[in-house]
């Protein structure tokens, strides 16, 4: 029966063309051979084995052992090789961990005496030692549960003769096709000649799609049982304007996406003649063009596309880049200090890790969450794992000596939580100053705004900050109750719902009589339509992916501030996320000229 299990279908060769719908994640055309990435980690179940199958199970389980040791052994060398000692000892520790006898002694132990499959008592071990480690006083110790987890999760693939993916062992140009992808998986796919790729999972706003948008890879999401119905190898076109996948084009077809990829080339060419021009509409209303990032190298793309600033730094993404290892205080320093050099005097808003929910909540927090997007997260996560939020604070005071540095806080849902924070910073500033490092005094400290409690009290928490930014991606999540990371329930995704419409204005509101700045660094920002409705409603300082700056900036210049606030106010009047479109869409045909709102340029 086990062995059973372990058996894997193949699909037999398809030839037909073949078209599946999803999720339009990232623009762009990808033309690539696909290969199959099944990593969704396998159930574990409970079962109970007779007693002449002891000795068997056990010997399963020390091959799987002995597999996993030699993996990893070759993984230390490999990683030695490209990217030196540092890192490979990593691997060389992981595998000594396989080594241990007490770990392989307690599995064997399980299985003999509850007689059990090797599956679960690996699960049940893997979880005692996690919670063992997680429960450690010393943050080392504490911070092992990854490597834990690491080990006994390979070990756990070899056992189910799952076959063990790597990454990096790619090395053609392909489309990636997988079931899940993680925000970290994604982000490395940058290395590699990966030109496009799809998944099963995944919403528009979810941080793959993000990270996908960020690197420039055409990406479409949620399509359904992908990994089942699409062979390795197969001929796959990636339509990230359209939201589609194409297996086995004719030639025909490849002929006509590989024409529109140039006629795509040629109208990003022409928007990008706006770069040297400010964002301003035609009746002078002034507004600011920011970018987000979440890798250093997109600063170049920030620039190409005429960013007015970084709007948004996701910093979770050097602590992602950098697992299973903790970013060190010079660590942060140098990328927060060399990033606010090379903006300055233009603000480089560094976000604090904004971890927990779907960004590696179990690595970083150890154990799992039942609901992890309601659970430790963002600026609550990092209060509780004090001395890492330490050492990246310490790094933003310090770092912001060399130019226009602000941090935020990510997912703050009322007062208490800032001041607890601002006492922290109190308190560390303190301690730079007995050990005579400089930092800016005048540092300015400001929090997203992106949980509806924080949009409802706006008025108050502008008293006690800074500036605002309000993230739409979570405002959306958490105000219409939809996993922004669910496919299922993307289709509820509607940044003008007017709950959503009356949330902004408020938090707009709220940040104007304070005469605090209020930015924009969700998605939404980077939607031509909502954008027309946001100028409408008073936002000034937008922040998005690079390669959107030079559509809204059309936009901008395109309307009158004065048609902008008229099409607001009616849209407050609706009542549906439909209607709103519908009329804003209208409005903007008849107001503006044409082709303005054509979102895929
Ligand atoms: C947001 O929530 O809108 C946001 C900008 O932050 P993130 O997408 O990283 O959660
Ligand atoms: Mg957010």
């Amino acid at each position: 029966m086990l062995a059973d299990r372990a058996t894997k279908l193949t699909p037999p060769t398809r030839n037909d063309v073949r078209t599946y719908k999803g999720i339009a994640a990232s623009p762009g055309i990808a033309i690539g051979r696909a290969v199959i990435i099944e990593r969704r980690e396998a159930s574990v179940f409970r079962v109970p084995i007779r007693e002449e199958e002891v000795a068997s199970e056990v010997n399963r389980f020390l091959e799987a052992l002995e597999k996993t040791r030699d993996e990893l052994g070759e993984l230390a060398q490999k990683v030695r090789r490209s990217m030196g000692e540092e890192y490979a000892s990593i691997f060389d520790a992981h595998a000594m961990m396989v080594s241990d006898p007490s770990f392989a002694d307690k599995v064997q132990q399980k299985i003999e005496s509850e007689q059990v499959n090797a599956e679960w008592a690996l699960a049940e071990v893997q979880e005692e030692l996690q919670a063992r480690f997680a429960s450690f006083d010393d943050s080392y110790l504490r911070e092992r549960v990854a490597d834990v987890k690491d080990v006994a999760d390979r070990v756990q693939t070899n056992l189910q003769g799952i076959a063990h993916h790597d990454l990096s062992e790619i090395t053609h140009d392909v489309v990636i096709l997988a079931d899940d992808l993680t925000p970290s998986d994604t982000i490395h796919f940058n290395r590699r000649p990966i030109v496009g790729f799809a998944s099963e999972t995944g919403g528009r706003t979810s941080h793959t799609s993000i990270i996908a948008k960020s690197l420039f890879i055409p990406a479409v999401i949620g399509v359904a049982r992908l990994t089942k119905m699409i062979d390795n190898d197969e001929m796959v076109i990636v339509d990230g304007y359209e939201g589609t996948l194409i297996v086995n084009p004719t030639q025909a077809m490849i002929a006509e996406y590989q024409s529109r990829v140039l006629r795509h080339e040629e109208a990003e060419r022409k928007l990008l003649e706006n770069r040297p021009l400010p964002a301003i509409t035609k009746d002078n209303h002034q507004l600011t063009l920011q970018a987000n990032i979440e890798l250093v190298e997109e600063l170049k793309d920030a620039v190409r596309f005429g960013a007015e600033g970084i709007g948004l730094y996701r910093s979770e993404f050097l602590y992602i880049s950098k697992s299973p290892l903790l970013p060190t205080e010079e660590e942060h320093l140098q990328l927060y200090g060399a990033l606010a050099e090379a903006l300055a005097p233009r603000e480089c808003v560094i976000r604090t890790f904004d971890l927990g929910g779907k960004k590696l909540a179990r690595e970083v927090i150890g154990v799992r969450e039942d609901n992890p997007v309601l659970g430790l997260r963002g600026l609550r996560l990092c209060m509780k794992h004090r001395d890492m939020f330490r050492t990246q604070l310490r790094a933003l005071l310090r770092a912001s000596t060399h130019g226009n540095i602000k941090i935020m806080f990510p997912l703050v849902t009322g007062v208490q939580e800032i001041r607890q924070v601002k006492t922290l910073i109190r308190e560390i500033k303190s301690e730079l100053d007995d050990e005579g490092l400089e930092y800016n005094n005048d540092l300015k400290v400001g929090i997203m705004v992106e949980v509806p409690s924080a949009a409802v009290i706006a008025d108050i928490l502008a008293k006690e900050v800074d500036f605002f930014a309000i993230g739409t991606n979570d405002l959306i999540q958490y105000s219409l109750a939809i996993d922004r990371a669910n496919e299922s329930v993307s289709y509820l995704y509607e940044p003008l719902h007017p709950a959503l419409l009356r949330l902004i204005k408020n938090i707009l509101d709220a940040g104007k009589a304070a005469g605090i700045p209020v930015s924009m660094c969700g998605e939404m920002a980077a939607d031509p339509i909502y954008a027309v409705v946001l100028i409408g409603l008073g936002l000034e300082i937008f922040s998005m992916n690079p390669s959107s700056i030079p559509i809204i900036k059309n936009i901008v210049r395109s309307v009158r501030y004065r048609d902008c606030r008229r099409i607001a106010e009616m849209a407050l009047q609706k009542r549906t996320a439909q209607e709103i479109e519908e009329f804003v869409i209208e409005s903007v045909a008849m107001r503006f000229p044409e082709g303005l709102i054509n979102k895929t340029v």
